[in-house]
């Protein structure tokens, strides 16, 4: 009758130690899931990160390519060159470009604006008066108060 309890004994023992390294193995089977799964999410993220670098580096490619057209352009006007419709336009398409580089990155231009007196307001804050015509037929393609490129906006009387 002994033997037998100790056999039942001995069984229930293995059957608990069993258990327990189920237990255990379990354990060690949701950490390794869970591990994956974040290994995973740092590949995903990485390869995603890595993704976005080569787009910006492909836009910034182009960027690059656009600006260098556009230098070659703007070494051809000579000074004086009376071309001041073709030169705006250059200067416009310079700065859309410049705009464009990310988001970030301010417009490099100032907007002169003139105002029912006849007064240039430029957006940097600075207030100016010509005897006649805008800045551009005064030769002033950039903004003598903050440097940037100067873009003729509003002109009074022209009904914007
Ligand atoms: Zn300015």
């Amino acid at each position: 009758m002994s033997e037998v309890t100790a056999d039942v004994d001995a069984a229930l023992a293995r059957e608990a130690a069993l258990q327990n390294r189920l237990a255990a193995a379990n354990e060690a089977n949701e950490k390794l899931t869970h591990s994956a799964a974040t290994m995973q999410a740092l590949l995903a993220g990485q390869h995603q990160d890595t993704l976005y670098r080569l787009k910006q580096i492909e836009e910034l490619r182009h960027q690059v390519d656009a600006l260098e057209g556009l230098l070659r352009e703007a070494a051809k006007f000579e000074v004086g060159e009376n071309d001041e419709e073709a030169w705006q336009d250059l200067l416009s398409r310079i700065s859309l470009e410049t705009v464009h580089v990310g988001e970030t990155v301010p417009p490099a231009t100032c907007t002169w604006s003139q105002d029912n007196n006849s007064l240039w307001n430029s957006t940097c804050g600075v207030a100016w008066a010509f005897m006649d015509g805008s800045p551009h037929s005064h030769g002033m393609h950039f903004c003598h108060s903050c440097g940037k490129t100067l873009v003729v906006g509003q002109v009074a009387g022209d009904g914007k």
